[in-house]
């Protein structure tokens, strides 16, 4: 099945709002074997909209609609749909019941008048529950049974109808013409290797000539980033089964040669791994931050059911505080300074001595711009690995601006850390 997406907007096209609408919605539907073959963004206005309508329905059949469904009056992507599809709008009571009883619900006992314009729905059209939000979805065909999907911009509310409503329905779509070509019907396919803690031309080195050792309708593309790099092979335009089989043999041909470096297989964050490995040896862990500032506290809580791992860090900043929540003596912090080897031991001891903790991370740093010191240039990090009766410590001087230094700092952390617990190090 072939589609194209509009997202509409204008502080989308202004650039005041990144379109991750756009970038959502093409990786779900390509997962879900929509071949995505254009994606266009408008403002909100009627003309731009009805024309980025009209010409994509005139080239697919399924055409996927973010944004302009809200309650106010730059919100007319509903109109300018109904006009091009020439059905007529009609106000649906059961919507403004669910809408009246939303606001009930919230506490609110008069619902604003604006909202009154989200029970109007265009003929036909089947309306999909928004769970999330107040402007449902919309599903709409025409008469030559080419369909548009109305989705709010809302990222959130976006995301839960497309999981949740339209992705069900797309995937039935696909299965039913899947069947009647006995499976035959080509999909566009990826999987994903991540690696860190190698640049991406020494990561080249390690793999070599793709074309020598993927299958031929397999390609790979290597997606850097401050955490690292992800390898991404996808297989083009096969049968669902032949495109697994084949992704299935691109990655074990691909993994031995990336060895320690290559820490997951799928979209898993490094922080999930590192929380997995702890939690099946029954240990838990503390983190002690300077430089990055919680953002290893950040990452270990962002991962659903990291409690049963991660008892808690402390922003040690200020040199007090390194001194007096994690013990790190005054005689070493005069000594080495705090951006040090020794500091980073110490705070990493500390962490999981008053955390209670059998694994603990330190990070000491000079994130930047300013904070320099003669041998110790900014993006200078220390990182200290505490796990059991090991302590040890390893330093980098990290790249970029200051955003980056401390996103690079929090990686290459949980990094250690993975490599002291399973031994590669
Ligand atoms: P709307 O449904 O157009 O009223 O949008 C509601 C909110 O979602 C606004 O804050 C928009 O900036 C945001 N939004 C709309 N479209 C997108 C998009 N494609 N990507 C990210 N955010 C969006
Ligand atoms: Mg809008």
């Amino acid at each position: 099945m072939d589609g194209e997406l509009l997202t509409v907007g204008t502080e989308l096209v202004l650039g005041l709002t990144v379109d991750t609408n756009a970038a959502d919605l093409g990786r779900a539907l390509a997962a879900a074997g929509v071949r995505v073959l254009r994606r266009t963004s408008v403002p909100d206005d009627l003309a731009p909209i009805r024309d980025a309508v009209r010409s994509a329905l005139g080239r697919t059949g399924l055409l996927i609609v973010s944004g302009g469904l809200g309650p106010t009056r730059d919100d007319i992507t509903k109109r300018a749909v109904a006009e091009v599809l020439g059905k007529p709008l009609h106000h649906d009571p059961a919507i403004l019941a669910h809408l009246e009883d939303l606001y009930r619900r919230r506490g609110i006992a008069r619902m604003p008048d604006a909202n009154r314009s989200q029970a109007d729905v265009p003929e036909g059209a089947t309306v999909l529950e928004n769970r999330w939000g107040t402007a449902p979805g919309l599903w709409l065909e025409d008469k030559e049974g080419r369909v548009v999907v109305l989705l709010p911009g809302v990222p959130a509310e976006m995301r839960g109808l497309l999981e949740h409503e339209v992705l069900p329905r797309l995937r039935k779509g696909i299965a039913d013409a899947d069947a009647k070509t006995q499976g035959s019907a080509p999909v566009v396919r990826s999987r994903m290797l991540r690696t860190t803690g190698i640049a991406e031309s020494a990561l080249a080195d390690l793999v070599g000539d793709p074309a020598r050792f993927l299958p031929p309708s397999v390609t790979l593309a290597w997606l850097p980033s401050f955490d690292g790099t992800d390898l991404r092979l996808t297989a083009w335009r096969l049968p669902g089964a032949e495109a697994d089989a084949a992704l299935e043999a691109g990655v074990q041909a691909l993994r031995p040669k990336l060895g320690a470096v290559c820490y997951a297989d799928g979209e898993t964050d490094l922080a999930a791994v590192v929380l997995d490995l702890l939690a099946d040896k029954g240990a838990r862990l503390a983190t002690a931050e300077s430089c990055t500032g919680g953002l290893l506290g950040e990452r270990l809580t962002n991962i659903p059911g990291s409690s049963r791992v991660y008892r808690g860090g402390v922003v040690a900043y200020d040199n007090d505080v390194k001194l007096h929540l994690l013990g790190v003596s005054s005689e070493t912090l005069a000594a080495h300074g705090a951006v040090s080897e020794a500091v980073a031991r110490e705070m990493a001891a500390g962490a999981a001595r008053v955390l209670d903790a059998d694994a603990a991370l330190a990070v000491t740093g000079i994130a930047g711009p300013t904070g320099a010191a003669p041998g110790k240039p900014v993006g200078t990090v220390w990182i200290a690995v505490r796990w059991r009766d090991q302590l040890r410590a390893f330093t980098h001087v990290l790249p970029g601006g200051r955003d980056a230094v401390r996103r690079r700092a929090a990686q290459w952390a949980l990094d250690y850390l993975r490599r002291v617990v399973t031994g590669v190090v």
